[in-house]
């Protein structure tokens, strides 16, 4: 048996329309990457849960 305290809940993915898994408590700003696609997605909204692909850019500057 799996004991969270937190919520699992399937938020559509704005790319693929994919189920991505989330925990309810998931905070606003958070990134979160699609198992389906592989997108990078920012949660834009906690009430409901929105999801909108996050911005791209290069990970390596800031070290
Ligand atoms: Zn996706």
């Amino acid at each position: 048996m799996i004991a969270q305290l937190a919520t699992q809940i399937a938020v559509e993915c704005p790319e693929c329309a994919g189920a991505v898994g989330l925990n309810d408590n998931v905070l606003k700003g958070e990134i979160v990457t699609c198992p389906d696609c592989g997108a990078e997605l920012e949660v834009v909204g906690v009430n409901p849960v929105l999801l909108d692909l996050a911005p791209q850019e290069e990970e390596d500057w800031g070290e």
